[in-house]
C-alpha cells in the first residue's frame, strides 16, 4: 500500500484516504472512486488473456461451436470493460489497451475461422 503526501498539510497519509486524518483536507487526486475502479481494467486484461489462450487451445485441439461461443463471450466482455475503462479515463490505461488488443485478436481469429 502506497503512501502519499496530504495536499493540505504535507503529512504522509494512506493513498486510499479521501480526506487527511491530520487536517481534514480532501484528496481529490486519490479518491476512493479511482481506487475502486481498478478492477475494471484488471478484469479486461484477465479476460483478454483468457480469451486469447482459449482461442489458441481451440485452434490446437479443436472446439465445438458452444466452446467457441463461450470464448467469444469472454472476448466481448473484455472489450466492453476495457473500452468503458478507457472512455471514463479510469486507472490502468495500459492494461485496458492490452485487454482490447488480446480480445480483438482472439475475436478476429474466431470469426475468421
Ligand atoms: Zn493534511
Amino acid at each position: 500500500m502506497a503512501m502519499i503526501f496530504c495536499r493540505g498539510c504535507g503529512k504522509e497519509i494512506h493513498d486510499s484516504a479521501t480526506a487527511c486524518p491530520h487536517c481534514g483536507a480532501t484528496q481529490s487526486g486519490s479518491s476512493s472512486g479511482q481506487q475502486g475502479s481498478k478492477w475494471m481494467a484488471i478484469t479486461a486484461l484477465v479476460l483478454g488473456i483468457f480469451a486469447i489462450l482459449a482461442t489458441m487451445a481451440a485452434f490446437a485441439d479443436g472446439a465445438d461451436s458452444e466452446q467457441i461461443l463461450g470464448i467469444i463471450l469472454f472476448g466481448v466482455v473484455s472489450l466492453v470493460f476495457a473500452i468503458i475503462s478507457l472512455v471514463q479515463k479510469r486507472w490502468g490505461k495500459g492494461l485496458s489497451i492490452a485487454g482490447i488488443v488480446m480480445s480483438a485478436i482472439s475475436l478476429l481469429a474466431l470469426f475468421g475461422a
